[in-house]
């Protein structure tokens, strides 16, 4: 049967960086599989909806590369794919449970509801209290149609009977059982005709041919109800295969990393940057911290998942291909931002010049750097080995832009003495009138200087360092002479002697 997957988030906010992950396993598993990969938006939930939260999804899923075959926003033939435009199929289902006898209407108003809970501290509907309450179990069949012909405010229970081990084969935890007497009657059709997360999850993974149902640990309870809701219609034949994923944990102690953990620990724990209501519910994404989509990728595929052996640099196809559900562990798997940082590296490095610049140019331009195309490759080329986040090359590297701000003082004090300025301001005159102006042949050229004065390059290349970046981490002096220019080499040439 063809693999057919779904991502299911609910536009409740910024998609956490959590779910990105989950998008990716589906992702990798339907490529692997030759499979379908489908965006479905699970927004039944109307008062848990955030405005702006679907795009934001979308747009995330773009950005790492995991575009859905069908979905929200990319077609496909089982729409409509966002559950508040499927609201009638829903109802329709939820009566025919009833008519199968697995589930039932209940009436109960919230305000009696509340009232039971705040005498009985554990109150729960289900086997044991249900018939106590008002519902379709108690009453008859004729007063039952009569409310809700007279359109008394309903809802559609499921009938979970006691008494029964419910087995999950879960492909990740192996065999998982819940105890039927411990659930609930989960509401699956709400008063305002609204269904809930359960009974749409259900029908829509039944009605879109979903196999595989792959998500968060959070979820596993939830999925006892759901392989009662599967028997119920009389789906079990095609109930999908679940993998309920690891918990990501905090980068250190004990606990899932929650999205406040990005400010304590000073890093992105979503894709994207989020304005929310609040300063509090606003948060810097991966993106906007200067990471690649594909570290990123590379980052997330490994939390949880591994195939073994040393490799850990996994092009998109690598990880397509050697993704293996049963290579995800049970236990938790802990954010290593330290890790996402050196992936971040290692992608900038092996990353063509021209890509990087047109990353870059955002940045630069919105610090007023305008360059040309050619300049800006070029720069970001000499600097990408010295980089881990992209505004790196326009801050650390800021002095292939504008002037040098402060020179490594250090450095000058130790060096600075004797001849040495005045051999430096011979150099800077010849500098000026060199025949090439080009990396090697200044290199020819300064050595050669440096050894007609029966100095060592140490007396003086340090130097040219500091003058043209005011550190000696830059790049290669001779490269980043040739970037700068003639002009622009002697002007900083000049300026590290004036004032000395
Ligand atoms: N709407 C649920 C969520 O927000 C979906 C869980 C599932 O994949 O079934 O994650």
């Amino acid at each position: 049967m063809a693999v057919r997957v779904r991502f299911a988030p609910s536009p409740t906010g910024a998609l956490h960086i959590g779910g990105v992950r989950t998008a990716l396993y589906n992702y990798l598993f339907a490529r692997q599989q030759g499979g379908t990969f489908i965006l479905r938006i699970e927004d039944t939930d109307q008062g848990r909806y955030v405005p702006g939260a679907e795009d934001y999804i979308i747009e995330a899923l773009k950005w790492v590369g995991l575009v859905p075959d069908e979905g929200v926003g990319f077609g496909g033939n089982d729409g409509p794919y966002r559950q508040s435009d499927r609201k009638e199929i829903y109802q329709k289902y939820a009566h025919d449970l009833v008519a199968r006898g697995h589930a039932y209407y209940a009436f109960d108003t919230p305000i009696e509801l509340e009232e039971r809970r705040q005498a009985e501290e554990h109150f729960t509907y289900n086997h044991l209290t249900r018939d106590g309450l008002n519902n379709g179990l108690v009453l008859e069949h004729a007063v039952v149609q009569q409310r809700i012909s007279q359109g008394d405010p309903f809802v559609v229970r499921l009938k979970v009977m006691p008494g029964r081990s419910i087995i999950i084969q879960d492909l990740i935890r192996g065999e998982v059982v819940f105890e039927s007497s411990e659930l609930d009657d989960k509401v699956l059709l709400k008063a305002d005709g609204m269904p809930t997360y359960h009974l749409a999850n259900i029908v829509d993974d039944h009605l879109m041919r979903i196999t595989h149902v792959i998500r968060g640990e959070e979820w596993l309870p939830s999925t006892a109800h759901h392989v009662l809701l599967y028997e119920g219609f009389g789906w079990q034949d095609t109930m999908p295969k679940f993998s309920h994923l690891p918990l990501i944990m905090k980068p250190v102690g004990n606990g899932k990393l929650s999205k406040r953990d990005g400010a304590k620990f000073g890093m992105p724990v979503f894709p994207l940057s989020w304005k929310g209501e609040t300063e509090d519910d606003s948060f810097e994404g991966f993106r906007e911290a200067g990471f690649l989509p594909e570290a990123v990728v590379n980052f997330l595929a490994l939390l949880g998942w591994h195939p073994g052996g040393d490799q850990e640099i996994f092009s998109r196809e690598e990880l397509i291909k050697s993704f293996s559900i049963e290579h995800i562990g049970k236990s938790g798997a802990r954010f290593d931002y330290e890790k996402a940082k050196s992936f971040n590296q290692k992608y900038i490095h092996a990353k063509d010049n021209v890509s990087l610049a047109s990353m870059v140019r955002p940045i630069a331009a919105a610090k007023g750097y305008q360059v040309s195309d050619e300049y800006l490759s070029k720069a970001v080329g000499l600097m990408k080995e010295r980089v881990t986040f992209l505004q790196d090359f326009v801050e650390t590297g800021y002095y292939l832009f504008e002037p040098v701000k402060t020179y490594d003082e250090e450095t000058l004090q130790k060096r600075w003495n004797g001849d040495i300025p005045s051999v430096f301001a011979e150099l800077t005159r010849k500098v000026a009138t060199f025949e090439h102006f080009n990396a090697p042949a200044l290199e020819e050229s300064v050595k050669l200087f440096i050894q007609e004065k029966q100095l060592k390059p140490g007396d003086i290349l340090p130097l040219l360092r500091i003058a043209l970046a005011g550190t000696m981490k830059g790049p290669a002096v001779f490269e980043m002479a040739e970037l700068l220019g003639r002009e622009e080499t002697v002007t900083r040439l000049k300026a590290l002697q004036s004032g000395r």
